[in-house]
């Protein structure tokens, strides 16, 4: 799979204007004349030809080749990540483990010094300017936020602590209020442990019934087994928008669809899908989406629950305290709508900007951009990868973002890891808290690489040849 005759940076950069040039010529007939003038003069074209029809580039289906011109290079935001700058082991820094965390640009950086330095207070509540402010900075936050995933109103968004705290949420408040010992409720066999353990908590105190859809060899979600499995007793779908141990992107919209046809509401955790494709809540149509800032470049312990105007009307609050009250006595309160319902207490407020100023940064850049460079990457380190003797990729659906799993023989993934660190490239190994989707495919622990727009070809080069010396 995969194969191709690329080897080094420089000729992948020439081949990447080619081939984008390549797929408009492809999409537009009327370019066929131009396109057979680059054929001719590049006879590696027919490989990409082949490469692009065998295994079309793992972008959304909202991204269009039109989008994709010459300006595919995104790496010139790298000056932007100071972190980048870093040397690691006497190497430069080449940061690979994006999946777990990604790095900070200066724009939020600078947000948050900002925050601190000119706008810090408690919010809400105060009589005076820097109250004020504050206020104003993290409800700016809370609409950027809405308009990056084209919710219909920033009431639809929840501030939490990340992907985690929102799936609890939403767990505990529905499962806890709806749920009863006949119940079950369906994830997939993708899901992170954030995904399992919340709603295996919530079926031992009501003994609802956990229920889990099948993946294929490819590591893609098996819609008909979905279909099988939806039924009469089932009450709620919690599922992954790309697997963070396969990069499996799975079919969220069909999910959601047939769910709603049985009138049950559907949870999104798109904690790995929000930094590398659009993610468009409107057009997915769950009842909730949940992703953390820290995988789209906003500090760690920020991160966002969706939910739709009915779905967090009938959800009790999960916590009690201040904010989230319209009036207190000792025989009863009365709490505010949402979004205040669900955050009580003193939320993140200087990450909530923070939050803002990285969704407002990759807005700049553009999404679509990022999801088709991205998956520039992904394809040139697979076909590199998958060249070398021993090494075995773990998820190979056709859809896929940015994560590449493998296995080498010979070696631990343990191993594998230190080696790369030795040589400054940062990646993951592990079970990746996705212990269930390991197992599934025989394995305890994979390495993992994944992929952001600041990453290089050259970066993937140098991995390939860490690899490659192991072997050796
Ligand atoms: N879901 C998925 C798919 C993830 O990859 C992660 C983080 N690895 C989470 C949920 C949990 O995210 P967080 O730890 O930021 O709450």
């Amino acid at each position: 799979m995969w194969a191709t005759t690329m080897s080094t940076y420089e000729q992948k950069e020439i081949e990447s204007k080619i081939l984008g040039y390549y797929l408009d010529a492809y999409d537009d007939y009327s370019k066929q004349a131009v396109f057979d003038t680059a054929k001719d003069g590049f006879s590696f074209l027919d490989d990409i030809r082949q490469l692009y029809d065998e295994q079309k580039p793992p972008i959304t289906p909202q991204t269009s080749s039109k989008q994709f011109q010459s300006e595919i290079d995104l790496s010139r935001y790298r000056k932007d990540f100071p972190i980048l700058f870093t040397k690691v082991n006497g190497k430069n820094l080449i940061w690979f483990d994006n999946g777990a965390t990604t790095q900070k640009p200066k724009a939020v950086i600078d947000a948050l010094t900002y925050f601190y330095e000119n706008e810090n207070s408690n919010i809400h509540r105060g009589a005076h300017t820097l109250a004020a402010r504050a206020t104003d900075a993290y409800e700016e936050a809370r609409a950027i936020t809405a308009s990056f995933i084209n919710a219909p109103s920033p009431d639809n968004i929840v501030f939490v602590r990340g992907a985690t705290e929102g799936i609890n949420l939403v767990a505990n408040a529905f499962g806890c209020t709806y749920l009863k010992s006949e119940d079950e409720i369906i994830i997939s066999h993708l899901e992170h442990h954030a995904n399992i353990v919340p709603w295996q908590l919530v079926c031992e105190k009501t003994g609802a019934k956990l229920r889990v859809i099948p993946v294929d060899e490819s590591g893609q979600i098996i819609l008909s087994e979905f279909q099988k499995l939806i039924n009469h007793r089932t009450k709620f779908v919690s599922i992954t928008h790309v697997s963070n141990a396969l990069g499996t992107i799975t079919p969220v919209k069909e999910i959601v669809q047939i769910a709603h046809a049985y009138g049950i509401k559907v949870l999104v955790d798109a904690a790995q899908s929000i930094s590398h494709f659009p993610v468009d809540v409107t057009d997915i149509d769950a009842d909730f989406l949940v992703f953390s800032g820290h995988k789209i470049y906003a500090p760690t312990g920020i991160g966002a629950l969706y939910g739709k105007e009915d779905a967090l009307k009938i959800l009790p609050p999960y916590q009690g305290g201040g904010n989230m009250i319209a009036d207190v006595t000792f025989e009863r309160t009365i709490y505010q709508n949402a979004p205040a319902k669900f955050e009580a207490g003193t939320g993140n407020i200087a990450d909530s900007v923070g939050l803002g100023a990285a969704l407002k940064y990759v807005s700049g850049i553009g999404m679509e951009n990022i999801a088709r460079y991205e998956s520039e990457l992904l394809l040139y380190a697979a076909s590199k990868l998958s060249q070398i003797d021993g090494v075995k990729i773990i998820g190979t659906a056709l859809n896929k973002a940015s994560v590449l799993s493998f296995t080498l023989d010979g070696f631990t993934t343990d191993e594998i890891g230190k080696a790369l660190n030795a040589n400054g490239i940062a990646v993951r190994t592990g079970h990746h808290c996705a212990q269930p989707i390991l197992r599934r495919f025989g394995l305890e622990s994979v390495v993992r690489a994944t992929f952001a727009f600041y990453n290089t070809f050259y970066e993937i080069d140098e991995f390939i040849s860490v690899i490659s010396n192991l072997k050796r």
